[in-house]
């Protein structure tokens, strides 16, 4: 297969119930661009572990939808490692990604890729113009993220840019040299400077199934974020232990002062007091540095954030195939280890 023009990468998890209204309504999108430019493109499904009949669909589909690609992870790797590894593998010299349960319209590939045609630019965002279509908790939680992250992170952080967006292949082989685990591409891309522009569009409801991210997930993917890319909290505890230190000398000259004049009273409720608020700012200082710690040890093991267990472009059937001293997960500069690339060059 020669190199596609537009790849379109899409990360699932046990989306079963969405996936054929998915295809319904990518395919004629993708083939109306095909046709207008005269260009190649493919889909590349990035199954993320579901235990469902995800995989079984997608086998399926493929077999009449050449454009399609499907790889799949061992296990749940969770949605910004899919979306890495289908960045790792992605061939395009434009790369799209978008969610799979039609939350991002397919439709509005077709005004990205416009505006990528314009010119000048690396990046194309799809900037959700209305979410009107969210539940209030989601749209609450999503302002304060965006809000907290620009204000911390920095400004060049597009407001209500998820996920959805187009990258030149300079963007992706950028990110694809990235060491960085634990990425959250949505700060990574913008972090990279490179030049962009936006495209607004409604976000709809999710067409079938249900979400996937759990309070849980949407917690990590904000404490990721922010760990990520910046070391303010760190700060944070520098300016809490500044601010306590200074509430010390005014306490002990207080203290002293009462001692002096024999003003001295049991003074349980004040001790108590200040006992809990120095423990509560100590232990949060810990469990600031810990979350950096812990991303220093994670980042040292350097174990890959997703293993690939097959890619149906290269048609890796069996472990046997792979030479097992490489992590297959592992793909640095875009290139496919020698090993996983072995099969489809016979
Ligand atoms: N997803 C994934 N792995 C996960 C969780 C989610 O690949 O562990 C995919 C999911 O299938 C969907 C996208 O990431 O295509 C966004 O997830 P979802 O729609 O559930 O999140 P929400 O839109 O509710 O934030
Ligand atoms: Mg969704």
């Amino acid at each position: 297969m020669p190199q596609p023009q537009l790849s379109v990468v899409v990360p699932m998890f046990e989306e079963e119930a969405v996936l054929p209204l998915l295809v319904q309504r990518l395919r004629p999108v993708l083939e109306e661009f095909a046709e207008r430019s005269g260009a190649g493109y493919e889909v590349v499904a990035v199954d993320d572990g579901s235990m469902d009949a995800t995989p079984v669909i997608l086998e399926r589909t493929r077999r009449d939808w050449p454009q399609l690609r499907v790889i799949r992870l061992r296990t749940n790797a969770g949605h910004q490692a899919a979306l890495s590894a289908g960045l790792a593998r992605a061939r395009g010299a434009w790369v799209a990604t978008i969610d799979a349960d039609l939350q991002d319209p397919p439709e509005v590939l077709l005004q990205l890729v416009q505006r990528a045609e314009e010119g000048g630019v690396d990046v194309v965002y799809a900037v959700r113009a209305d979410r009107s279509s969210d539940s209030a908790f989601k749209r609450l939680t999503a302002r304060a993220y965006y809000r907290l992250i620009r204000r911390v992170v920095g400004r060049h952080v597009p407001a209500d840019a998820g996920d959805f967006r187009l990258m030149s292949r300079a963007t992706v082989d950028a990110v694809n040299r990235l060491p960085e685990h634990h990425r959250v591409l949505r700060l990574v891309v913008p972090a990279l400077g490179f030049p962009s522009a936006t495209v607004g569009y409604q976000r709809d409801p999710r067409a079938a199934g249900r979400t996937k991210y759990s309070l849980g997930r949407m917690l990590r993917l904000s404490v990721d974020s922010l760990t990520g890319f910046s070391i303010a909290p760190l700060r944070l505890a520098t300016w809490f232990g500044l601010g306590g230190a200074l509430a010390t000398a005014v306490l002990l000259a207080f203290a002293l002062v009462a001692h002096a004049t024999g003003r001295t009273v049991p003074g349980w409720t004040s001790t108590f007091v200040a006992v809990a608020a120095v423990g509560a700012v100590q232990l949060l200082c810990l469990g600031l540095l810990g979350e950096y710690v812990g991303r220093l040890y994670t980042q040292l093991q350097g174990r890959p954030s997703y293993h690939i267990a097959s890619d149906s472009l290269l048609d890796v059937a069996s472990d046997s195939l792979l030479d097992p001293g490489t992590p297959v997960g592992e793909v640095r500069d875009g290139e496919l280890s020698p090993a996983a690339r072995r099969p489809a060059e016979r």
